[in-house]
Formats: structure tokens, sequence, C-alpha cells
């Protein structure tokens, strides 16, 4: 190709937003060169080349924006640490379908059982899948919510809670909430309901809900839409923070 012509295609490419196609432009010729292609299979990589850097950017952007604390995968997941947990049923999750039905994930345990890991590992799914996702915590929901309200902006900070096809809340029962903090919950989850998929995280039982936040009326109220189309998980477990630790005990042990 003369040196005019690719430059023109460069430009053009510029032009129509093909960012990548500049860059690569040589090393795709290159490519169709050696492998004697056609022209629609030439066309076919060349666009193939540059959706798959834009996908690969977008996810990249969405995981900036997301809020997870880590991208760790389910691949890093023990499962045999765990017995007790089905990972057949986790695996299920991975599929994502609860996200196309709009249903919700409840992830129930003490600490260190891996309830985040699994809650961000589906989320870091979702978004490779191309799903929105959001990731916060409850306590910073609820903070957030409130110096919302506090300056009359209480409806455009709960849009960005509904926005997300997935949004995961963790830590629901580390702090109690007041009154006005659970009836800010019940709106995001009454609003949610059958709109948008949760994934939340708790290390209370449903029944303690209600003096997490509170209020049993609200609680029941909230746990009533949650829970409709929802799949429970109990992992009940030991905490794999801890495990090195008795990895250490027992190994001092069984020395000299
Ligand atoms: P929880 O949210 O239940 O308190 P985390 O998900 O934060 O627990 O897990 C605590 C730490 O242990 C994290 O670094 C997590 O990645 C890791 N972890 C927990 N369970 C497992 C497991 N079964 N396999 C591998 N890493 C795990
Ligand atoms: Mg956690």
């Amino acid at each position: 190709m003369s040196r005019l012509t690719s430059d023109r295609v460069r430009e053009h490419a510029t032009r129509l937003g093909l960012t990548h196609l500049p860059e690569t432009l040589e090393q795709v010729l290159a490519r169709a060169e050696d492998a004697q292609m056609g022209y629609l299979d030439f066309i076919d990589l060349l666009l193939e080349e540059e959706v798959g850097h834009r996908e690969g950017r977008r996810f990249r952007n969405a995981l900036k924006l997301s809020g997870l604390p880590h991208h760790k995968s389910l691949d890093e997941f023990d499962f045999a640490f765990q017995p007790d947990l089905d990972a057949r049923k986790v695996r299920d999750l991975a599929t994502l379908e609860f996200i196309r039905a709009k249903s919700n994930v409840a992830l129930l345990g003490p600490p260190g059982v891996g309830k985040t890991m699994i809650a961000v590992a589906l989320a870091v799914a979702a978004c490779q899948a191309g799903f929105s996702i959001y990731f916060t915590t409850l306590d910073d929901l609820v903070r957030k919510l409130r110096a919302a309200e506090a300056t009359g902006r209480f409806n455009r900070q709960l849009m960005t809670y509904m926005r997300p096809a997935l949004l995961v809340v963790d830590e629901v029962g580390y702090l109690p909430l007041d009154r006005a903090e659970a009836n800010m919950v019940f709106q995001l989850v009454s609003r949610r309901y059958e709109r948008g998929s949760m994934i939340i995280t708790s290390n209370k039982t449903f029944a303690e809900w209600g003096s997490v936040l509170g209020d049993e009326v609200l609680a029941t109220a909230i746990l009533d839409r949650l829970l409709h189309h929802a799949d429970v998980l109990a992992i009940n477990g030991p905490s794999y923070r801890l495990k090195d630790r008795f990895n250490l005990v027992t190994g001092g042990e069984s020395m000299p």
C-alpha cells in the first residue's frame, strides 16, 4: 500500500472514531498478506481487532468505575476450603442468568468465608459480559444517600444505584441503621425490585435484620422484595483469613 493511501486510511479511521486501527494497520496488513486472505476475511479481521480493543477498554474502564475493592475471579476461589458451600450453585450464578432475570443473590455467613470475594467475582464476570455493575458497602451507600438528601440531591444519588444492571451491596449488618436510613434502603430495594439485580452480603441471618435496620416492619418489607426472586447461599465454614494462622499453629505443633 502506498504511503499516501495508508495515511488516508489512518485519517479516515480516526475521523470515524476507530482509534485502534491506525496503530494496528501495518500489523493487520502483514497478517492478511501472510495468510493470503480474501477481502471478506480481511474486513472481518480488521473489525474484530477494533472491537476487541474497544471491549477490552470498556471492560477496564468499567472496572475502574465500579467501586470493586479488587478484581478476583472465581478461578481463584478454593472450593475445597469451603466444603459446605455448593460449588455448583456458585457456578450456576456465574452463568449470569440471575442478572437477565433481574433476580437477586444473598450471600450469608460469618466473616472471612468469602462472601465479598464471590460477590466481586460475579460482578467482574458480569462486567466482562457487558452488564453495567456497581459495588458499594451498605454503610457507604447510606452515608452517600444521607449526604445527598441534606443537599436536595437524594433522587439523583438514588439514580446512581438504580442504573447498573447489577448492584452489589456488601456488608449488610456490620453497622446498625436508624429508621431514616432503613427507609432509604427500602426505597432503593423497592425501586430495583424486578428492574435490576442485587447481590447483598451479610453476616447476619434474615431474622436479625429487624435489629440491624432498627425496624421490624421495614426489615420485613425490604426482605419481602429482596427475596421474592433470589438465590440464597449460606456459607457456614471456616474463615479464610484465619487459614494461615491455623496452619502456623498446627505447623508449630508438629515441629520437634
Ligand atoms: P467475607 O466477605 O466473607 O468476610 P472475603 O471474601 O473478604 O470474606 O474473604 C477474605 C479473604 O480471603 C479475601 O482476601 C478473599 O479473597 C479470601 N478468600 C476467602 N475465601 C476464599 C477461598 N475459598 N479461596 C480463596 N480465597 C478466599
Ligand atoms: Mg466481606
